[in-house]
């Protein structure tokens, strides 16, 4: 299943952006159009997937990326749930840009229940490198 796959990597990627202790509340993911994830399956593999580890319980929230769309015949860029949209100047000629983002945005830490330091990390899951946050409250 291609969420687990996701899942599993996500996992991984949290496990090295926390201190050894920290209590997990919940973990944002950023994922494009392109990456085809159901939002169900997804929390379902999550949840398989830290089931049994420290991090069982800790949410997984996702954000859907728009896709994001540039007119070939007049530049416009804008995003679009609808990647078959066409533009305000009436060209059909659109063509989607980027679309296969998948990225852990930011981890949030209980702070209550670990007295650990703050955590940098710039974690793609895969190929982008934007950066994530790991909020302690
Ligand atoms: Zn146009």
């Amino acid at each position: 299943m291609h969420e687990l796959s996701i899942a599993r990597s996500l996992l991984g990627l949290v496990r090295e952006s926390v201190p050894v202790g920290a209590v997990v509340r919940s973990a944002q993911l950023r994922v494009g159009p392109l990456q085809a994830v159901e939002p169900d399956a997804m929390k379902l593999a999550w949840r398989a997937a830290t089931e049994g580890t420290v991090f069982e319980g800790a949410e997984l929230s996702l954000t859907l990326v728009p896709w994001a769309l540039c007119c070939r015949e007049c530049g416009r860029s804008w995003s679009s749930e609808n990647w078959s949209d066409p533009c305000t100047c009436g060209s059909c000629r659109v063509d989607p840009v980027g679309g296969d983002e998948l990225t852990l945005v930011s981890i949030e830490v209980d702070e209550t229940q670990t007295r650990l330091g703050s955590v940098d990390s710039g974690r793609a899951v895969k190929r982008d490198q934007a950066s994530t946050e790991v909020h302690r409250v």
